[in-house]
């Protein structure tokens, strides 16, 4: 029973094959290797007291896109012969309770920075210790390691991208070939049966009556992430010459950047392998353009904030937070239509609390992510990052520039569909005849707005320049009478 080396292959994130270190590694001179996923009941299954189909944690979007990213990596191993291990419970227990029945040498997982895998992992590293089992966690989620990047600037993340830059310069990588296809695995050793299912469908899950018509377009898997990635930067004009934030954000036919950032995030695609096909895409063309605003730039985007969270204690929260500045007391406080919703919430119109946006952006995205959600956040309200409060998104103004028909409204909001152009971003002005023609009586119908967007922004400027000014204050740069000035 069992003998021989035998390695467990943990996959959490990292759902693929290539550019896979961890799983390489769990290959070397095994001749087990259990690859092995856990599901956490929490996270996977349905709240039925949520506001929307889900988990408490997860929008069932994103629980459909991780099981068809299981499904997918499942057939990738058995096309190796091997197979998905799936199991459910806490998975710190789990893990601990297979390295304890299947004899096991090596256990190898990708590394993560998230605080709830760090958690996670610290217990499992502990038991893995005394039981002499040895890991194996490299870092292959981002391009670099955060935690070098913290310590060449003196144990401090950089907070602006330009200092991020500097201090990374090229990941030390990519000077030689990332592994792209290992050909084959290592039988899977004897398992107990009754422990281990096949991946789930959502309504095994318990999902059921999940209406269609709501879902997300976009297919989970590998095999997707790699299509779709191909099919990006197929056209090397338009990767070299692309721009961020220019580009129509109203275009959800054909989106006008990659979509692949729920590829990203369950890493059914490597960045590493993303970043050096743009490279080479790069190294084919004349000139193309930098980051920022470049495609390799916003890959760099999700650097900075991965090394920015992980090195920022409380990242996620407002309190206790060094980097972030307290919105009422302290000032300061900016991708396009999630720029615009995170505007309009915090410090454009209603003056809500970011945490409580990054709630639901957490829940609901299929890309959410710890770090990026959390970081693109705290900037666009002003808490870290960007300052510049008096730049606000009007709703109306914003959505006329890129889409004056509207079309993406009509699409999202069906009600509205039939309403006359002129008043698709205004329809509280449309006089009652063209409400009644357009069979969308606001009050009825269409909630009448929440506020007015004119004197509700000019009052989050002013609280904001109050919190500024007496942030200078307290620095000592600014009188009582210049704060009274203010008001
Ligand atoms: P592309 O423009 O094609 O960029 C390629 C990749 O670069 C993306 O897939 C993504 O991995 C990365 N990237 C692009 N922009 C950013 C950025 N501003 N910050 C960090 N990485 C970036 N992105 C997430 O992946 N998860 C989130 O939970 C998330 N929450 C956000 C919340 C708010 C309030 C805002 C304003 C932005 C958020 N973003 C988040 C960043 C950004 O909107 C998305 O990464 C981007 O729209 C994804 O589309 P794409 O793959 O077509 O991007």
């Amino acid at each position: 029973y069992n003998s021989g080396s035998g390695s467990v292959m943990w996959f959490r994130k990292g759902l693929r094959i290539h550019d896979n270190p961890a799983l390489e590694y769990a290959v070397k001179d095994s001749n087990r290797v259990y690859p092995v996923f856990v599901i956490d009941p929490h996270y996977m299954e349905p709240d039925h007291n949520a506001f929307s189909p889900g988990s408490a944690r997860a929008g069932v979007n994103r629980i459909r896109f991780l099981l068809e990213s299981l499904s997918d990596l499942d057939s990738s191993l058995r096309k190796m012969g091997s197979k998905l291990l799936v199991m459910k419970g806490e998975p710190s227990e789990v893990l601990i309770h297979c390295l304890k029945m299947w004899g096991i040498n090596k256990l190898c997982f990708e590394y993560d920075t998230d605080p709830y895998y760090q958690a996670l992992d610290n217990k499992v590293k502990k038991y893995a210790s005394t039981a002499g089992i040895e890991v194996f966690s490299p870092v292959s989620h981002t391009l670099f390691e955060p935690a070098e990047i913290i310590e060449k600037n003196g144990g401090r993340p950089p907070t602006t991208y330009q200092a991020f830059l500097k201090l990374a310069g090229k990941p030390s990588w990519a000077s030689s070939p990332l592994t792209i296809k290992l050909s084959s695995l290592p039988p899977v050793g004897n398992v107990e049966e009754n422990e281990i299912s096949t991946v789930p469908t959502l309504e095994e899950l318990g999902y059921v009556n999940v209406g269609q018509d709501d879902m997300s377009p976009f297919r989970g898997g590998e095999t997707e992430a790699l299509k779709r990635m191909k099919e990006s930067l197929h056209n090397k004009e338009w990767v070299a010459s692309f721009e961020k934030p220019k580009g129509d954000p109203s275009a959800f036919l054909k989106p006008a950047t990659t979509v692949l950032s729920p590829y990203l995030k369950f890493g059914c695609l490597s960045s590493r392998y993303f970043y050096q096909c743009i490279q080479d895409v790069y190294n084919n063309v004349k000139k193309h353009t930098s980051p920022p605003v470049s495609l390799a730039g916003q890959l760099l985007w999700r650097e900075f904030f991965y090394t920015a969270a992980f090195g920022t204690p409380n990242f996620d929260q407002m309190k206790d937070n060094r980097i972030c500045k307290q919105l009422r007391k302290w000032g300061w406080m900016h991708h396009l239509a999630r720029h615009c919703v995170a505007c309009f919430l915090t410090r454009g119109d209603l003056f809500v609390h970011w945490e409580k946006g990054r709630d639901v952006f957490e829940r609901l995205l299929i890309d959410s992510d710890w770090a990026i959600n959390n970081g693109n956040w705290l900037w666009l309200s002003c808490s870290s990052f960007f300052y510049q409060y008096n730049r606000i998104y009007s709703p109306v103004s914003f959505g006329k520039k890129y889409d004056p028909e509207g079309k993406f409204i009509r699409h999202f909001l069906p009600v509205l569909k039939d309403m006359p152009k002129e008043f698709i971003y205004e329809p509280w002005t449309a006089p009652l005849s063209i409400q009644k023609g357009a069979k969308c009586i606001i009050g009825k119908d269409y909630p009448k707005p929440v506020v007015s967007h004119d004197s509700a922004s000019k009052d989050c400027k002013r609280k904001l320049a109050e919190a500024y000014a007496l942030n200078q204050k307290l620095n000592g740069a600014v009188t009582e009478d210049d704060l009274k000035s203010l008001r």
